[in-house]
C-alpha cells in the first residue's frame, strides 16, 4: 500500500480510503449482507487500507435517514481490536439540523452507533450553500470547538459538490477545517469544485480527499465501443479501474480517493492497484482527455455551465438540471443521476419549477432554448426518485 500525508493533519493514510456507501446487502439497501462486507474490509485492513468513511445516512432505507454502515462498522470493530489502527471518518447529516442542540444528539447517536468514543475525522455531509448558511448561522462552529476540545472528534471538515468560489468561502468562514471531500474524475475536472478545488485544497495545506473517482462505477461498466478504441491506442493498457484510479493518484493534489465497494473482488483489485506506482506518461495523459471529450459528444445539451444564465427569477438552478440531465444521457445510468438530481437540487428549484417565461433565454451562450431543455429534464427525472 502507497501512503500519503493528509494535509496539515499530519495523518498518515492510505491512498485507497475504503467507503462503506455501497456494501453487499440482501433483501434491501438497509439489509447490509455483514458476512460478506466483513471479509471485504478484514481484506482491506490486512493489506494496509486505514481509512474508512462512512455517513450517518449511509445504507438506510429511505435517501437521508438514519442508515445501517455505521452500526455495521461499530459491530465490526467490536469484535476485533483494530479500531484504534485505522482512521475512522463520518459525517454529520447537515440536511437534517433544525436547531444547536441536534448538532451534538447527531454526534453522541454516531459514537453510539459506531461503538466508540472518538471520530478521527468529523465531516459536515454534502453541504449545500443553503446548508452551510443554514448551520452556520446555528453556530455549527461552536459545536465543532467543543467537540475538538472534548476529544470526541480529532479532525473536521466538510463533503460537498459545489462549485470551487463556495467551496473556498466555507473554508475561509472557519479556519479549523483540515481536510474535504470533494468530487473527482476524468470526467468531472470542471464540474462542481473540481480539479480548481483540489488546487485549492493543496494550496492552503488541507487534506484533498477523492469521492466518486469512478462516477458510481459508471466509468468501468457498459463503456462504449468508441471509447474502447482509444483506450486501446494507449501506451499502457490499463483496466477501466486502473486508468480511473491512476489518473487520480498522478495528482500531488490528491492525498485519498475513497472507493465504494460492494465485492470482494473489487477490494482486492482496488488494493492492488493502490500499492503499484504507475507514471502516466504525458501521450496517456492526452489518451484520458480523449476519452473525456468522447463521452461528452453523448451529452444531451451543450450546457458549458457558464452560468449566464443565473439566477432564474423564479428559483430554478438552471446549471444543475441541466448537468444532471447530461451526465444521465453521457453515462446511461438514470438512476444514479436520479439519485443526484433529487438529492442535490432543491424541490423548488428543480426543472417542474420553471413557468417558461423564457427570460434566460437571451443570456444563454449556447444558444440553448432552456426552458425547453428543462421541460426535457422533468420528462426524464419526473417529480420525485420513487419511480427510479
Ligand atoms: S424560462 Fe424557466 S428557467 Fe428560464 S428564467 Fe424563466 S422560469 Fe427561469
Ligand atoms: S447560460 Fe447556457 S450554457 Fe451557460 S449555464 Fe446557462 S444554460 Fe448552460
Amino acid at each position: 500500500m502507497i501512503y500519503n500525508t493528509l494535509g496539515k493533519t499530519g495523518l498518515e493514510v492510505s491512498r485507497l480510503g475504503f467507503g462503506l456507501m455501497r456494501l453487499p446487502t440482501k433483501a434491501n439497501n438497509a439489509d447490509i449482507d455483514k458476512v460478506e462486507a466483513t471479509k471485504m474490509l478484514d481484506y482491506a485492513i490486512e493489506n494496509g487500507v486505514n481509512i474508512f468513511d462512512t455517513a450517518f445516512s449511509y445504507h438506510s432505507e429511505v435517501l437521508g435517514n438514519n442508515g445501517e454502515s455505521e452500526n455495521f462498522l461499530g459491530e465490526y470493530f467490536s469484535e476485533n481490536t483494530l479500531r484504534d489502527e485505522i482512521l475512522l471518518q463520518t459525517k454529520s447529516p447537515s440536511w437534517a439540523i433544525e436547531k444547536f442542540e441536534d448538532f451534538d444528539y447527531y454526534l453522541d447517536e454516531q459514537l453510539k452507533k459506531l461503538q466508540t468514543d472518538y471520530i478521527d475525522l468529523y465531516l459536515l455531509h454534502s453541504l449545500t450553500v443553503p446548508d452551510w448558511e443554514k448551520v452556520r448561522d446555528l453556530n455549527v462552529m461552536d459545536f465543532l470547538d467543543d467537540a475538538l476540545s472534548s476529544g470526541k472528534i480529532k479532525h473536521v471538515g466538510f463533503s460537498s459538490h459545489i462549485e470551487v468560489d463556495y467551496v473556498i468561502e466555507i473554508i475561509d468562514e472557519y479556519p479549523k477545517f483540515e481536510v474535504a471531500l470533494t468530487q473527482l474524475n476524468y470526467l468531472d475536472e470542471y464540474y462542481q469544485s473540481g480539479v480548481m478545488g483540489t488546487n485549492y485544497l493543496k494550496q492552503v495545506n488541507m487534506g484533498s480527499m477523492i469521492m466518486e473517482p469512478l462516477r458510481g462505477g459508471r466509468l468501468v461498466n457498459n463503456i462504449p465501443d468508441e471509447v474502447n478504441k482509444i483506450w486501446d491506442m494507449a501506451e499502457v493498457k490499463r483496466t477501466p479501474v486502473e486508468w480511473g484510479l491512476q489518473y487520480l493518484w498522478n495528482r500531488d493534489d490528491v492525498d485519498c480517493v475513497f472507493s465504494g465497494m460492494t465485492t470482494l473482488e473489487q477490494v482486492k483489485d482496488n488494493v492492488r492497484i493502490a500499492s503499484t506506482e504507475d507514471v502516466i506518461s504525458e501521450y496517456d495523459q492526452e489518451i484520458i482527455r480523449e476519452v473525456a471529450r468522447t463521452y461528452r459528444t453523448f451529452l444531451g445539451n451543450n450546457c458549458s455551465r457558464c452560468g449566464y444564465c443565473m439566477p432564474c427569477p423564479h428559483g430554478v438552478d438552471i446549471i444543475n438540471c441541466l448537468t444532471e440531465y447530461n451526465i444521465a444521457h453521457m453515462m446511461g445510468d438514470p438512476k444514479a443521476s436520479a439519485m443526484q438530481y433529487f438529492s442535490l437540487i432543491d424541490d423548488d428549484s428543480r426543472a417542474d419549477s420553471c413557468v417558461d417565461c423564457k427570460e434566460c433565454i437571451p443570456f444563454c451562450t449556447q444558444m440553448i432554448d432552456i426552458p425547453a431543455e428543462l421541460q426535457k429534464v422533468y420528462e426524464y427525472f419526473g417529480s420525485d426518485f420513487d419511480h427510479f
